[in-house]
């Protein structure tokens, strides 16, 4: 099974000029110097260019929070994959639930902009998750697979190991509750297996976050979730003191279960030992 690269994306939704934008980044570079996560920032597109500029030999990349599917034309307000691309963009935010419920993104036109954003040489970070009435109705499932079969159906086989899914339930997302560790692994194990359906290799590779409400309390437990590869938070000064921490914890605990091959699959107790040692 290959590793997946545990993934840390701050959405920094509109918040943040272009001043403050290099005050974090200036800050959060040197407490980043020595992880091996993605971390990934997701500046208002105003932002776009001071943070790439900031994180040119780091291991930083930068995401910005929508794209249009086309390439170019009469489309006012938009930006494209390849005018992205021009600026160093790496990765693209698609599907957010508040441009899902606030914007009107539909599945249709996701369909369309993220084979667009991988044809591009953008990593679309895919968003998917149910509202609370969903899972109410027990219709959790049925709400993820109608998204993904419908956001996934034009991308093909070893490209989709390329795309990053993140599970995010709309009840979470900047409510302060979070999902409990099992309803986190539950749905990241539901739509790895999603994946498995269309290409088994693209599902061992695809790294699947968990979103909403992660908090310094639960940030350790739901990173060493079997299925969750590491989380997309709003980042709003959260990342650099806690998510981070996290993403190393999560790497030494895998350096661990290669080590002891037999530990695999154990779940990472709350709090956890390892971060109270100073991880
Ligand atoms: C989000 O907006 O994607 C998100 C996860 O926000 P929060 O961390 O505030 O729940």
């Amino acid at each position: 099974m290959p590793e997946r690269t545990p993934y840390l994306a701050a959405n920094w939704k509109m918040h943040k000029t272009v001043a403050e934008a290099g005050e974090f980044v200036d800050a959060l570079l040197p407490r980043i110097a020595a992880t091996q996560s993605d971390v990934v920032i997701c500046p208002p597109t105003t932002a776009l260019s001071a943070v790439v500029e900031r994180r040119y030999g780091t291991a930083v990349k930068v995401a910005a929070q929508n794209m249009h599917e086309e390439d170019s034309g009469a489309f006012t307000g938009e930006v494209s994959a390849s005018m992205l691309v021009e600026l160093d963009v790496e990765a693209v935010v698609l599907g957010h639930s508040e441009r899902r419920q606030l914007f009107g993104e539909t599945d249709e036109a996701l369909a369309r902009k993220v084979p667009a954003a991988l044809a591009a040489g953008l990593e679309p970070i895919l968003c998917v998750g149910e509202s609370e009435e969903a899972r109410d109705a027990e219709q959790t499932d049925a709400v993820l697979e109608r998204q993904l079969r419908a956001d996934l159906a034009a991308v093909v086989g070893t490209k989709l190991a390329e795309v990053v899914i993140a599970y995010e339930p709309i009840w979470a997302i900047g409510t302060g509750r979070t999902a409990t560790p099992e309803q986190a692994q539950e749905a990241c194990a539901f739509i790895r297996g999603l994946v498995g359906a269309i290409d088994a290799d693209a599902a061992a590779a695809v790294r699947i976050l968990y979103g909403g409400s992660v908090k310094p309390a639960n940030a350790a437990e739901l990173f060493g979730l079997d299925d969750v590869d590491g989380g997309l938070v709003d980042g709003l000064g959260r990342l650099p003191q806690t998510h981070v921490q996290h993403g190393l914890l999560r790497e030494r605990l895998r350096a661990r279960r290669r080590r002891a091959p037999a530990a695999a699959g154990r779940r990472c107790a709350a709090p956890c030992p390892a971060a109270q040692a100073g991880c």
